[in-house]
């Protein structure tokens, strides 16, 4: 059998010391492989847990560059689950006993003893182990063997963040074993419990995996299932609710049918909810297919319906709630012409006749991006005014700037730069359009965090930011400007290409080069407009 093998980092500045240390664990453990990785500082020490998969860390508490009872605190604020072995001088035990109260699984004093340091990191490593089965206990459900409700809304709420940040849909299925009663009464208990645990069979045997199921109590089981909208989770569902009708279930010699009914809900990343609220709909729509008949599917949408009918008050309710949505809808529309006509008549002014058609374009690479990605509707189309939206800033330009041929210098730099915070602030009284000044302030920032205005790196940028920042920089490289000729669409593309990672989220570029795959003969959009528009010629 293969030695299990354990990554250790050893973090100690005394190199006397280290090599004492490595020395003594150089044959592993009894049945363990230790893997030695060292650091000599605090800043190498979080580096090395960052980077690796680290198991277990000795530490050395007086680093050159932190010393006492601080080191523990930021290494366990970088790494809270990774398990701590303090090493200690003789004549400080007590300093070990203060490392235990904050986090420290165990002290060791130095010099080491071999067999101390074996024995001590054996017995960190078998309760760490024992803590992990423990969690997992306290997370599964005996029955079915699948997660248990608690641990249900830790990964909700976790995912629920995830959505917000991606920008992704999520939905929720509440299923309900239907007359399961009746059941128990003809098999009895041990009867119902056979066809709970063929229950939490067919659920991990016919979900993705990316989906988590889990049993909500009783008879009835919760399914998450991330980055999934209402259609894909109604088509999941459908299925689901198939495989349980047609399903052979055993209980003892018998084979019965059981059916279930199931509930769903949704929520996009632009109206996102807490995780009670979108349990609390999946269960009225549960609710809802139990009194349609059982052995169905309903989604919360529906159920919504149905409680306007139930309830005249709701009805009127809904109504001017939906007449104050589509006001709003209308005036966002009106503000986002206006806006538009004065930019372009800003743009007849400065006669760059790029910049004429900019908005539109990027609008529509932005949008073809953001649907590739399957972001929501909701979200694709405020991506879209944004891209519409972003050049307002340059009003804060000289024109002068915007025409040079030549490079610019700092201080012309400086004033280019200001132009995504002046659009926020022009943008900011009118009131309607928050998501799309956030899109806007953010989509010079770089994935690598080297952009401006504040520097926000990955997943800190929002998602409609990072994929206007490629679908501006597509237009504006395949376009004629001043102070240079456009480049071809395939030179655009393989620029896009080495900037994934480091200007570009490599994940737009790779929904990037799907839409792409589709427009290579209608792209770039500014192949329409090689000459200078007469309006802005003649103006
Ligand atoms: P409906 O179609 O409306 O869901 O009817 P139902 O009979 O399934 O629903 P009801 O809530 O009236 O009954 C649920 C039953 O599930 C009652 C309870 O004894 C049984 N039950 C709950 N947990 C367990 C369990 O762990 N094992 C077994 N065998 N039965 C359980
Ligand atoms: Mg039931
Ligand atoms: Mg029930």
């Amino acid at each position: 059998m293969e030695k299990k093998q354990i990554n250790l980092l050893l973090v100690d500045d005394d190199p006397a010391d280290r090599k004492l240390t490595q020395l003594a664990l150089r044959d592993g453990l009894y049945n363990i492989a230790l893997q030695i990785n060292t650091a000599d500082s605090l800043a190498s020490c979080l580096e090395a847990i960052r980077s690796g998969n680290i198991d277990l860390i000795l530490l050395d508490l007086g680093l050159p560059d932190s010393r006492g009872m601080v080191t523990i605190d930021q290494v366990r604020q970088t790494s809270p689950d990774i398990p701590i072995i303090v090493l200690t001088g003789l004549s400080d035990e007590e300093i070990g006993v203060e490392a235990i109260k904050r986090g420290a699984i165990d002290y060791i004093t130095k010099p080491v003893n071999q067999t101390v340091l074996k024995t001590r990191i054996g017995i960190a490593l078998q309760t760490v182990e024992l803590k992990q089965k423990l969690l997992q206990l306290a997370n599964t459900d005996g029955l079915t063997n699948l997660d248990n409700r608690r641990h249900f809304f830790d990964i909700l709420d976790r995912e629920i963040l995830r959505s917000k940040i991606n920008g992704t849909d999520l939905s929720v299925m509440m299923l309900d074993i239907d007359h399961f009663k009746s059941t128990n009464d003809t098999y009895g208990h041990r009867g119902g419990d056979d066809i709970l645990r063929q229950m939490g069979q067919i659920l991990k045997e016919n979900i993705y995996p990316l989906d988590f199921a889990a049993r909500y109590g009783g008879e009835e089981f919760i399914v998450l299932m991330p980055a999934t909208s209402p259609i894909k989770a109604a088509q999941a569902a459908a299925r689901l609710r198939k495989v349980i009708d047609r399903y052979q279930w055993k209980v003892g010699e018998n084979t019965i049918s059981i059916t279930a009914s199931i509930g769903l809900a949704s929520i996009d990343a632009y109206n996102l909810v807490n995780s009670y609220d979108i349990v609390e709909k999946a269960d009225a729509a549960l609710y809802a297919a139990k009194r349609r008949g059982r052995n169905c599917v309903i989604c919360w949408d529906e159920v919504n319906g149905e409680q306007e009918d139930d309830h005249p008050d709701n009805r009127v309710y809904r109504e001017l709630q939906r007449k104050v949505g589509s006001l709003v809808k209308q005036l966002q529309s009106h503000a986002l012409g206006t806006i538009s006509a004065f930019t372009r008549a800003l743009d007849m002014v400065v006669k760059e006749p790029y910049l004429l058609h900019h908005g539109e374009n990027v609008r529509i690479y932005a949008t073809a991006i953001a649907q590739e990605m399957g972001l929501s509707n909701e979200l694709c189309e405020r991506i879209g005014h944004a891209a519409l939206l972003q050049d307002i800033g340059k009003i804060v330009v000289p024109p002068q700037i915007l025409k040079k041929t030549t490079p610019l210098s700092n201080e012309e730099m400086a004033i280019i730069k200001q132009h995504p915070s002046a659009a926020a602030r022009i943008l900011e009284p009118v009131g309607l359009f928050s998501l799309e000044l956030q899109i806007i302030k953010c989509h010079h920032e770089r994935f690598d965090g080297k952009g401006y205005p504040a520097g926000l790196k990955g997943r800190e940028i929002p998602i409609g930011a990072r994929i206007l920042a490629l679908a501006d920089a597509l237009d504006a490289m395949t376009s004629t400007q001043s102070y240079r000729k456009p480049k071809s669409i395939n030179d655009a593309v393989a620029e896009i290409h080495a900037g994934s990672n480091t200007q570009f989220d490599p994940e737009v570029v790779e929904a990037f080069n799907k839409v792409y795959a589709n427009h290579k003969g209608d792209w770039p959009l500014s192949a329409a407009f090689t000459e200078v528009p007469a309006a802005a010629a003649t103006s």
